[in-house]
């Protein structure tokens, strides 16, 4: 059979874009079996020249980034393209009308998961502009009909601070864990039926025996959509 190319727009980190690479590989050898692996181009960035403009609130200088990206991914012959970060899907719409190839949204397979568990009330962990702007959290209840918790403040800021501080350099630090556990159980204590791990690197730190709910992680769903769009 022929693989369809999976392009990556990735190095947002590279803690988690090697988790992709690993996830997407190991999702080809289950399917398809004998030494079979993926079709993968990635674009791996320099993440500092993301995210000062992700901290100056230059997202459209960002956008430009990875559009450009994107079509070095094209020129290379990519079939598709998957976005390895959650907060650069605030660059999505920009994307799909400068590259016409299909950008399968990460936030796509991970609430259709949750719809299919039968679940509606839903925590967001993930970046500060994850979990408070709008490009995630409406698509989430828009066109998914989620119902979306984010945590406090107090607790918004301390993820954030773990995600850009810790995770994205590959640093995994306990302390942190149990930081996540404690924003986990509140999102529970408000209301959450289950959690989206709605930054790539958070899977890497938080793990099911964390929280007394179902975990959502965006990185694996994510992945594994892209090998079912690859191998069709
Ligand atoms: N990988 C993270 C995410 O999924 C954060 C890094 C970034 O800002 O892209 O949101």
């Amino acid at each position: 059979m022929t693989q369809k190319i999976i392009g990556m727009l990735g190095g947002m980190s590279w803690a988690s874009s090697a988790e992709y690479y690993r996830l997407i590989n190991e999702g080809v050898r289950d399917r398809l079996g004998g030494l079979h692996s993926a079709r993968c181009l990635m674009w791996s960035f320099d993440f500092d020249d993301i995210a000062v403009l992700q901290r100056s609130d230059r997202w459209d200088a960002a956008a430009a980034l990875m559009i450009e990206a994107a079509q070095r991914l094209e020129r290379g012959g990519a079939d598709f393209l998957i976005i390895c970060t959650n907060t650069m899907h605030k660059a999505y719409g920009q994307l799909q009308a400068a590259v016409d190839l299909p950008l399968l949204h990460i936030a796509d397979p991970t609430a259709e998961r949750i719809r299919a568990a039968g679940l509606r009330r839903v925590g967001l962990l993930g970046t500060a502009f994850t979990m408070e702007q709008d490009f995630y959290k409406g698509r989430l209840a828009d066109e998914h009909g989620l119902d979306v918790l984010v945590p406090d403040a107090e607790d918004r800021a301390t993820v954030h601070r773990i995600i850009y501080d810790e995770l994205v350099k590959g640093r995994i630090e306990a302390a942190s864990r149990a930081a996540c556990r404690g924003v986990i159980e509140r999102l529970v204590a408000a209301g959450a039926e289950a959690v989206i791990l709605g930054c790539t690197e958070l899977v890497l730190l938080v793990t099911p025996a964390d929280s007394p709910v179902p975990l959502f992680d965006t990185t694996g769903l994510h992945a594994a959509a892209a090998v079912e769009l690859a191998l069709g």
